[in-house]
């Protein structure tokens, strides 16, 4: 990974600068800009409390349900995300591009950020430290079912896993499979299944009894 290094080669690169203590950094830069009078330290608060507290998995888990539910809206969002999300107000920072990927029995999909954390966080919220590890970022690519395993995944021998590497420019959204028996649920009910991890890719939707991609493999979990 050239971002975890700190020798000449890199030296040009702009994550090569990444400071060692960045949470010290962007203090030091806040204090600098709200001295400043740059920016408003109660704005950068509701910034905050916004991501934290509003914005969250339950949007992302929403957008799943509905697709399970109504086939247009399933194909309209794997068509063009960004249009009916931007449509039902969940458009916004980090954000601005945003690709939906469709699991399915033969193909599983797993999203990271080889460069750095990029992430749909209008529809998922802030991303969990594991996203942002160095550990994550470079062993999705290397050896995803690996990684899979520890997240306590595991797929069929045969199902190809695909990992979409996420940039500034575009940002993806795993579609899970609906689980099996899940057919009298309403769309509310179906939100509750759906897991930040299983948006990410790195997680499965249980009901209890089934997990999708396992196909009720007895002996598995
Ligand atoms: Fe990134």
């Amino acid at each position: 990974m050239p971002h975890d290094h700190h020798d000449e080669t890199d030296a040009s690169h702009p994550h090569a600068l990444l400071p060692s203590e960045p949470a010290l950094r962007v203090k030091a830069l806040e204090t600098i800009l709200v001295d400043k009078g740059l920016v408003d330290p109660a704005a950068l608060d509701a910034i905050i409390d916004y991501y934290e507290h509003e914005i969250g998995p339950h949007i992302g888990a929403g957008l799943i349900a509905r697709a399970w539910v109504d086939p247009d809206f399933r194909k309209d969002l794997l068509r063009d995300a960004d249009a009916l999300i931007d449509s039902l107000g969940h458009g916004g920072r980090q954000g601005e591009h945003v690709v939906v990927v469709e699991n399915t029995p033969e193909t599983h999909n797993m999203v990271v950020c080889t460069l750095c954390s990029c992430y749909p966080w209008p529809l998922l919220g802030i991303p969990p430290a594991w996203y942002k590890s160095d550990a994550y970022r470079s062993r999705a690519v290397r050896e995803p079912r690996a990684v899979l395993a520890e997240f306590g995944v595991s797929l069929p021998a045969d199902t190809r896993i695909r990992v979409w590497d996420s940039t500034a420019e575009i940002r993806y959204l795993v579609l899970p499979m609906r689980p099996d028996g899940t057919d009298g649920m309403s769309e509310t009910e179906l939100a509750a299944l759906v897991t930040r991890d299983s948006m990410i890719g790195t997680g499965l939707i249980t009901t209890g009894l089934i997990t999708t991609g396992l196909i009720t493999m007895a002996g598995e979990s």
